[in-house]
């Protein structure tokens, strides 16, 4: 059995058998074969290596015929080693003494001859261990063939063990099969971490390397309340987490009953509790568990995997799917939030040097603007539907949030010239995601009909620490007092123009965090679906003076490791089936 610290970003507990995927996104198999399967397995690597050195021998003349002798060479080296009787007979006996699948026998021979070459201090022999990988991809294509496929083709349940998934590859994992998944990097705010929630799976990331312990069809247990992933695991613990499913299922159970009361604290403060929702499905999520609306809906997901750039009917549907359902409930539809961790194939972004500071978010919706307007159009007719609210990501000044606003109304004229129905008073609101926003929030709030908090960015603008980088997943962190005053002088600016401010990063939807901002003054709060229950079960709980005392204390706080013991105590004391 081995243990694998990570970090927790997805709720619950997934038991089963493993898909590994190494880092380039190929499918590991089994790292076993069977007794009598050993002559064909044999022949099987027999015929890789024999494609594989065709094929080498055809680049080699190739290269050699337009660009001469000294570039074929190149391949010709490759070509000697792959006909190296040590190596062929170092993966012969792996399969034949040991065995191991022949992909499993390819990849750990030859990345062992890589890194000998790697730690050479000669630049120049160092820098042929990529020759060696090389021949170690080549022989796996040949030998993976068909299954290189990755994750598609899946027909039975499995845990997904990768180095990194990209938000658009965790948004194509296939829901019928995939029950959790685990990364070796990534952190607690980046948006793989936010579509594992939407796919209400339970996922760890950032646990570091351990993929080379583990091959397809091993047991594993993803435990995503602890950031727990255990391999191999005994039947003792096997039992005791089959336990832990129960009890979560009981709870989830009794917090169903939840559903039709109104989320109003025990002194009677109603309270809006909306869901938050990369795609249209997630509607019916949000109905199941009594949300008052769509707090955040985004949207960038619509363009994420797609092939070509979603036209204005791709968006009108999905809006009037989501905004049909919800009826007479409110819908905020973030626009386009792409760039940093969510890269389309358009428009193809040069590679920046540092994304989350480059042209991601409302500036890109400022460079492209036919794209921009494509998609305010489709927002704009979709909002004779239901209670649509529009949102920019992203602001950091107030001449910017003016330009987004002059397209708005540009496009909303064209729409009137053609005679297109469109709800006029639509409200118009802006993310406070960048420290320089709250700074600037009294000449904001006189801009926008609501606020909204996205404490994902605002955390990690304000303490400069990339959200998607397990590395300094230590220091990213919500209980900080620079991000506690920040959040509060943006809720303290609405209140005074009597304008609605909800909070719709991560934070809002981590129990321990209820108390303290309903302390500050939050009335509304935008959670992952999933999270609905359990946040209106703390509102019930308990009344806005307590939650005040709470603010305050926290306020006076000097770090974040005390505000947050604090506030797991506060939690302890008040609502103890909910506290961590
Ligand atoms: C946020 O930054 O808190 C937010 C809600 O936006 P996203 O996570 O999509 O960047
Ligand atoms: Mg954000």
């Amino acid at each position: 059995m081995q243990k694998l610290q990570g970090i927790a970003v997805s709720p619950g507990v997934a038991i089963g058998e493993a898909l590994v995927m190494d880092n380039e996104g190929f499918r590991i198999p089994r790292r076993f074969v069977a007794r009598d399967a050993v002559e064909s397995e044999l022949e099987r690597l027999d015929n890789a290596v024999r494609a594989a050195g065709e094929e080498i021998a055809h680049n080699r003349d190739a290269v050699a015929e337009e660009l001469g002798h000294k570039y074929g060479a190149i391949f010709e080296a490759h070509y000697q080693m792959l006909g190296d009787t040590q190596l062929r007979r170092e993966l012969d006996d792996m399969i034949r003494q040991r065995h191991y699948s022949p992909e499993y026998a390819v990849s750990r021979t030859l990345r062992r001859y890589g890194q000998v070459f790697q730690n050479l201090e000669n630049r120049y022999l160092a820098e042929r261990a990529n020759d060696i990988f090389d021949i170690e991809k080549r022989l796996l294509r040949h030998l993976l063939g068909r299954r290189r496929e990755g994750l598609s083709h899946l027909t039975s349940p499995v845990l997904v063990l990768a180095h990194n998934l990209t938000p658009s590859e965790t948004a194509n994992l296939d829901r019928e099969f995939v029950q959790g998944f685990v990364t070796e990097v990534g952190g607690l705010g980046s948006h793989t971490a936010i579509v594992a929630e939407a796919l209400e799976i339970p996922a760890v990331v950032g646990t570091g390397p351990f993929l080379s312990d583990v091959s397809g069809g091993d047991l594993a247990i993803i435990d995503g309340d602890q950031g727990l992933v255990i391999l191999h695991p005994d039947e003792e613990t096997i039992a005791r987490y089959r336990h832990e499913k129960e009890e979560l299922r009981t709870l989830a159970v009794q917090l169903e009953s939840l559903r039709d009361l109104p989320a109003e604290t025990a002194d009677g403060v109603g309270i809006k509790l909306f869901g938050n929702i990369e795609f249209p499905y997630e509607v019916d999520h949000c109905v199941k568990r009594g949300a008052d609306g769509i707090g955040l809906y985004r949207t960038e997901f619509l363009y994420l995997g797609a092939e070509n750039e979603p036209d204005e009917e791709v968006h009108y549907e999905a809006y009037c799917r989501v905004v049909k359902t919800m009826g007479q409930r409110s819908v905020t539809i973030r626009t386009f939030d792409l760039g940093a961790d969510k890269i389309a194939h358009w428009p193809s972004p040069e590679e920046e040097r540092n994304p989350f500071l480059g042209l991601r978010s409302i500036r890109l919706a400022l460079r492209n603007l036919p794209m921009f307007r494509t998609q305010l159009r489709a927002i704009l007719r979709s909002s004779v539907f239901g209670r649509v609210q529009v949102m920019f990501p992203l602001v950091t000044t107030v001449l910017e949030l003016r330009q987004a606003k002059m397209v708005l109304a540009d496009v909303m004229e064209d729409l009137d010239e053609r005679g297109v129905a469109f709800d006029r008073d639509m409200p118009i609101g802006m993310m406070v995601e960048v420290p320089a926003a709250v700074m600037m929030i009294d000449h904001f709030v006189d801009e926008v009909d609501f606020l909204s908090i996205g404490t994902n960015d605002l955390i990690q603008y304000t303490l400069a620490v990339d959200r998607s980088n397990a590395d300094v997943v230590g220091l990213y962190n919500a209980s900080d007092p620079a991000v506690l005053k920040l959040i509060s002088m943006a809720i303290e600016a609405g209140r005074k123009k009597s304008i609605p401010v909800n909070l719709c990063g991560q934070m809002s939807g981590s129990a321990i965090y209820t108390m303290l901002l309903l302390g500050l003054g939050l009335r509304q709060f935008s959670v992952t679906p999933g999270a609905i229950p359990e946040i209106k079960k703390i509102c019930r709980s308990v009344a806005i003076a307590d939650c005040e005392e709470v603010a305050r204390r926290s306020l006076t706080m000097e770090n974040a490791r005390d505000i947050k013991s604090y506030l797991r105590e506060e939690l302890r004391r008040r609502v103890p089936e909910l506290a961590p």
